[in-house]
Parts: structure tokens; C-alpha cells; sequence
């Protein structure tokens, strides 16, 4: 096959893959089990491409069809509005959990308010005000604690 043909192919199958509405769980291996030795090294296998992974995001597609992805392979998938936020504060709780520490409110805030939006309790006025507020308070917070701003 020539290598415009495979890279049409390869545009193909992306454009293929359905639109993330929403981010349902997180699924992974922690890191005891990781290198337990009478254990595989990965217990668990991507939906998407059958790879072993440590992480598999679960999710709904806009089409209201569960599917589920590992780190690598969801960055392939069209996503929606709040998929970007939502995934970014699972992967702070993960971390802090992994350190030892309580949730972020900040995170909790996020997850909880996209939640209650697509469970249609919350106005997406409401919601992306929410998020702004946290997104100021989250700042003024690094900000206090001496780290510099995030862009
Ligand atoms: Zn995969």
C-alpha cells in the first residue's frame, strides 16, 4: 500500500471514531498491583485497541454508547465541551490519591458540577460560571501557596 493510501486509512479510521460526550469513570491498576509478581503486569486491556494498560477511561458517546479507552488511545477520539476539564481533574484526584492526599476541592468542585449538568440538574449558565469561579479561586490559591499562574 502506498503511504498516501495508509495515511488516508489512517485519517479514515480517526474521523470514524465517535464523539466523547462525557467521561463516566476511570478504571486502572494501582500501583501495588502493578508489579506484583504472581500478577501480569498490566491487568487491564484497551477497549480500543487491545493493548494492555495501566488506565482505561470509560465514557458515553454522544450517541449514548458506553465505550472505554486507555490514556494513549482516547486522545484519537472527537471529544465534547467539558471533556477536557473533567479529565484533567480525575487525573489530579488519581494523582493525589497516588500521593496520598485528600481530593482537591477544586477537582471535586469540577467533576461534581459536570456531573450534575449532564444528569440535567445544572444550567450550562450555572456550569460554566461554576467552572470560572474555579478556575479564579484555584489561581489566587496557587497563587497564595507561591506558585506561579498556569496558563
Ligand atoms: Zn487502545
Amino acid at each position: 500500500m502506498s503511504a498516501l493510501l495508509k495515511n488516508l486509512e489512517g485519517n479514515l479510521a480517526v474521523q470514524a471514531l465517535p464523539k466523547i460526550a462525557r467521561l463516566t469513570g476511570v478504571e486502572r491498576v494501582k500501583k501495588d498491583e502493578t508489579y506484583h509478581d504472581d500478577r501480569p503486569r498490566f491487568l487491564l486491556y484497551c477497549p480500543h485497541c487491545g493493548a494492555r494498560g495501566k488506565k482505561i477511561y470509560w465514557f458515553v458517546t454522544e450517541e449514548g454508547q458506553t465505550g472505554g479507552a486507555m490514556s494513549g488511545c482516547i486522545k484519537l477520539f472527537p471529544v465534547g465541551e467539558y471533556f477536557n476539564a473533567y479529565q484533567k481533574a480525575v487525573d489530579n484526584m488519581i494523582r493525589f490519591e497516588q500521593n496520598g492526599w485528600n481530593p482537591s476541592r477544586f477537582d471535586l468542585d469540577t467533576t461534581n458540577g459536570i456531573d450534575l449538568y449532564f444528569d440535567g440538574k445544572l444550567s450550562k449558565e450555572r456550569l460554566d460560571s461554576g467552572l470560572r469561579d474555579i478556575y479564579n479561586e484555584r489561581q489566587a490559591y496557587l497563587e497564595k501557596m507561591g506558585y506561579k499562574r498556569r496558563r
